[in-house]
């Protein structure tokens, strides 16, 4: 069954991932079945770093079926599907300087050839009427973190697995960011990318993410 919707989204692609009704990728019916998350998740790791988070819904079907469809099956167009649903449906700031998005590992990068963040990113900042820039790089190696019980430890060595992006001639000082993801499991992650933007003296950092899961 699987098999046959893909392959009849990669035919077809009126057809929506979720359910197979005629639309373009995901159906009016299938999003008004999104259980939206109105409140601010609250993720020990981003306290002191991000000023507020905001997410979009639970990691449940129809909001999964959407974003594995978008990571898995090279349906692009989803990216900019979600990047309008979350601006439509989150509470955004707009003091803002630049969006950026979650790199991808490059190894996950080579396979896909394009980060799923970037493409919902992208789309938001246009809304937005914002600049994206790719502020932040995920360096190729990086220790079994599985291995390291201390947490203070664990904490710089997750840091340390981004990096500022040394091709952008861009002062962060004091800019606002916002930081884009797709899934968001216990926020360790976007605790890595606030640390390396704080580093370069960023303002406030805002995190948005499409899907939580517990
Ligand atoms: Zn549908």
């Amino acid at each position: 069954m699987i098999a046959l919707r893909k392959f009849l989204t990669i035919i077809f692609p009126q057809v929506c991932v979720a359910c197979d009704r005629e639309a373009h990728y995901f159906c009016r019916q299938c999003q008004d079945q999104i259980d939206f998350l109105y409140y601010q998740p609250r993720f020990k790791p981003l306290e002191n770093l991000v000023d507020n988070t905001h997410v979009l819904g639970f990691f449940t079907p129809p909001l999964s079926t959407v974003i594995k469809a978008l990571k898995y099956q090279s349906l692009h167009p989803i990216g900019s599907i979600l990047g309008n649903l979350l601006y439509q449906h989150l509470p955004l700031p707009t003091n803002l300087d630049f969006v950026t998005a979650v790199p991808l590992h490059p190894k996950r990068f080579k396979q896909r050839g394009y980060n799923q963040a970037k493409l919902i990113a992208q789309q938001l900042a246009n809304r937005l009427e914002k600049p994206y820039q790719p502020l932040l790089l995920r360096q190729r190696h990086t220790q079994n973190l599985a291995s390291v019980t201390n947490d203070q430890e664990r904490f710089q060595l997750m840091s340390n697995v981004f990096a500022l992006n040394p091709n952008l001639q861009i002062n962060l000082k004091r800019k606002n960011i916002l930081l884009v993801d797709d899934v968001v499991t216990t926020g360790s992650t976007l605790a890595a990318c606030a640390t390396q933007l704080h580093q370069a003296g960023v303002g406030k950092i805002s995190a948005v993410l499409v899907a939580h899961e517990s």
